[in-house]
């Protein structure tokens, strides 16, 4: 544009000096015109010269006007005053828009005035105004300034270029304003993307159309630690290969499909080391739509990737064996399931638990018990396969899977070789221990699909492993299940039948056929089931024991029996009552001080009026602490008396050593003894043993007078049974005896 600018001036110079030329010619102070070699030409044909030239002028001045009004530029002629002599077209469009000539072409204006009102200090008045002053005084031929110009709702760019003009003898100048907003425009541009590009923290890759690097920014290099000039001209794709030619198709076909592509790619550094990048590949296209290039935007995550994976182990790991933990178990066992359910394969879930390590933790401390499960950790990781699965779900519980394995001789072999290799002894603060371990299994997809019931009942069997003696490995069975479901349902309609009192005590007597009198009463307990009518202790006892209620429920029996016994003393009726304690009541510590406390509750009832019964086969199991137990009754006053004897086989040294005061016969010798010569000696040495060990002996299940009279013979006096009485409800028992004593039935078993 200011080539052009040039041009004009000089055409427009030119012109005029021709014109003065000719004014000179006609005013008479020349008398000649010569050619440009200074030949002279004729005056007559000076004159057509001049007619001509006058002509030529004539054009000219159209011909300047009409190519001044078709610039874009807007133009202004000054004359040596600065006055403004003429504009274009363009400056007079510009002025009508722009009102700070207040004028429509500005004609008549001194431009230095104008330059004074130009709004804003970019246009620089001052320096502008001391420009043209010296272009006008010869000083200088040129003068340029570049500025912005704001309108009320835009924002335009001009360069002002004024050169000399000389005409009439007197000098001028051109004062050109250039319209340069697109080029500026893009020159800031330019510039933002060039500041982005190297200010940028981001790495800036540009790839040509080949795939080819254009320019990478300081920032790619920082982060990959290659030079600008290590990569310009390499292939862009050098920095794929570590995430393989399937990826790079990928990113191809993204571009290809959306013009962009975004990721994470593994990378290496010029030092070797690999690294993360989260890259965003645009393409770039030009206005009609051909590839330019494509700029890749470079993040290095790696230590955001690192970040997260520690999360990711803290979420997912066992912070003390490293093991998966429940989490991570569930994604696993849900992968497992998924992929053996595709190949048609199986899978074996098994749970694990140590059978002894609450001992380790009591007497090694914790930090020991976080050893051994560290050490039990490996030696289970060291006894599976890769593709296994071990996770640690909790304190000792462990979970293992195991895929594509059939529940027959393989997976026995796995967990035989498990449970003996957890069986060896560990070194523990430099002594040994030994743990041992239960195991449950259940099979996909025999026992269950899904993988929560699988680990259910993987839990359920592991249970079952510890019920059977622990130390050993269990496969779920459907069918135990089932039992468990009902025992759970049983056992909460008894928790409701407590609730609702529906349990009740009968009492069976228990004679001296001596002389008839009536040693105590043995509290039964009945349930009074709403729709089953009356049921034995057959019929429940067998949930109560081992379950959570069982000491419950001994209690309310207790307190039922002293209540009883209460009420019989205000009838005056002093007899004895015995209850009968469950092995697990008698094992469970403070059963003595419980019996007390209660008693003390009952002021009227001296401790000898309770006696408890104690199973033979109980007594005998867990001999030292029944031994413990018992001693502490007694000694709080109360009665002790081992039921069912005979059915123990309790040796003699055991026999000697337990206190108590009565031995009942099991009902089943005295039953047949009247035809079984074998039940017959079993009451018979019975009787001798108590005797020598002065003992009461008593024998229950007597179901005839008969059996009475034999026992009787045999010096066994005490008896209880259908025979003399079947249990009955506490309100008939005052009756009962009554009767028992008007009849004296004894009377006639004497021969
Ligand atoms: P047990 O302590 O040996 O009680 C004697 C059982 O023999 C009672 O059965 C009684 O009804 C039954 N019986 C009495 N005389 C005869 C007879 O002449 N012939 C026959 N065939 N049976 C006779 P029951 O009441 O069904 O009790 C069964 C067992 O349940 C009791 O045996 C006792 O071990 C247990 N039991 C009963 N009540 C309780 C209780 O409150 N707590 C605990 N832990 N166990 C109880
Ligand atoms: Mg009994
Ligand atoms: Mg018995």
């Amino acid at each position: 544009m200011s080539r052009q600018a040039d041009e004009l001036v000089d055409l427009v110079t030119r012109l005029r000096e021709i014109e003065e030329r000719i004014v000179e010619l006609t005013e008479g102070s020349v008398d000649a015109i010569t050619d440009s070699q200074g030949r002279p030409w004729l005056l007559s044909r000076a004159q057509q010269e001049l007619r001509e030239r006058s002509e030529l002028q004539r054009q000219f001045s159209e011909q300047q006007t009409a190519i001044l009004n078709a610039l874009p530029a807007h133009i202004a002629l000054l004359d040596a005053n600065a006055n403004i002599i003429d504009v274009n077209e363009a400056w007079r469009h510009f002025s009508a828009s722009n009102s700070t000539t207040g004028s429509q072409d500005s004609i008549g204006f001194n431009y230095l005035d104008v330059c004074d009102a130009a709004p804003g200090e970019a246009f620089e008045a001052h320096r502008t105004a001391a420009g043209i002053r010296a272009i006008l005084a010869g000083e200088s031929d040129s003068f340029s300034l570049e500025y912005p110009c704001h309108g009320p709702d835009t924002k335009r760019w001009f360069n002002m270029v004024a050169t000399p003009l000389r005409s009439f003898q007197q000098r001028g100048a051109v004062v050109m304003h250039i319209d340069i907003t697109d080029r500026k425009l893009a020159e800031l541009e330019l510039r933002r993307a060039a500041g982005f590009f190297s200010a940028s923290n981001d790495g800036v890759v540009i790839i040509d159309t080949e795939g080819f690097i254009v320019d990478v920014n300081p920032a790619y290099s920082r982060i990959s630690g290659f030079s600008q000039e290590e990569l310009k001209g390499k292939r862009g794709s050098i920095h794929l290969r570590l995430n393989g030619p399937e990826m790079e198709r990928k990113i191809e076909e993204a571009l290809e499909a959306r013009d962009h592509w975004s990721g994470e790619l593994r990378a290496q550094r010029k030092d070797g080391e690999v690294y993360v990048q989260k890259v965003s590949v645009s393409t770039v296209r030009d206005d009609s739509g051909q590839v330019v290039n494509y700029i890749t935007v470079v993040n290095d995550i790696t230590r955001l990737k690192a970040h997260e994976a520690e999360l990711d182990r803290v979420a997912h790991y066992d912070v003390l064996t490293g093991l998966p933990n429940r989490r991570l178990l569930t994604d696993r066992l849900e992968q497992a399931v998924r992929h053996a359910r595709r190949h048609a394969e199986s899978l074996a879930v098994c749970y694990l638990d140590l059978d002894n390590f609450k001992p380790i933790n009591d007497r090694w401390g914790h930090e020991a018990g976080d050893r051994v499960l560290v050490d039990v950790a490996r030696r289970l990781e060291n006894c599976l396969r890769e593709s296994d699965t071990l996770s640690r779900i909790g304190g000792d519980e462990f979970v293992f899977l195991l895929p594509s394995i059939d529940g027959g001789s393989e997976l026995d072999q796995v967990l035989e070789r498990l449970l003996s290799t957890l069986q060896e002894p560990l070194t523990v603060n430099g002594g040994t221990a030994r743990v041992s371990s239960s195991v449950g299994v259940a099979l996909f997809p025999d026992d269950a699909e899904d993988p929560d019931t699988l680990l259910r009942f993987a839990d359920q069997a592991m249970y079952s492993a510890k019920a059977a003696g622990r130390n050993r490995y269990f496969r779920f069975d459907s069918r135990e299940v089932q039992q468990m479901e009902e025992r759970k349902s049983q056992l909460q309609s008894i928790i409701d039948g407590l609730k609702h009192h529906e349990f009740i005590l009968q009492y069976q007597p228990k004679v001296d056929l001596r002389d008839g009198s009536l040693i105590g009463v043995e509290a039964l307990v009945r349930w009074q089931h709403p729709e089953r009518g009356l049921l034995s202790p057959a019929e429940f006892l067998g949930i109560v024991i081992d379950s959570d209620y069982e000491i419950r429920f001994g209690e309310y029996v207790l307190e039922t029996a002293l209540a009883q016994l209460d009420r019989w003393q205000e009838q005056g009726l002093h007899i004895q009552v015995s209850i009968n304690v469950s092995g697990n009541e008698l094992r469970q510590a403070g059963l003595a001080d419980r019996i007390a406390s209660r008693l003390a509750q009952h002021v009227g009832i001296h401790p000898s009026q309770l006696e408890i019964e104690v199973l033979e086969t109980t007594a005998i199991k867990d001999i030292d602490q029944v031994l413990v137990a018992l001693t502490q009754c007694r000694s709080t006053g109360i009665q002790v008396s081992l039921d069912d004897f005979g059915t123990g086989y309790s040796s003699l040294t055991i026999f000697r050593r337990l206190p108590v005061d009565t031995l009942k016969i099991d009902q089943s010798f005295i039953r047949d003894m009247l035809v079984d010569s074998n039940d017959r000696s079993i009451v018979e040495s019975v009787i001798h043993m108590a005797r020598a060990f002065n003992r009461n002996v008593v024998a229950e299940g007597v179901e005839t007078m008969e059996h009475a009279r034999v026992l009787l013979e045999m010096g066994c006096f005490q008896v209880q049974g259908h025979g003399i009485a079947p249990p009955m409800d506490a309100a008939a028992i005052p009756d009962w005896i009554r009767e028992w004593q008007r009849q004296r039935v004894w009377e006639s078993l004497r021969g």
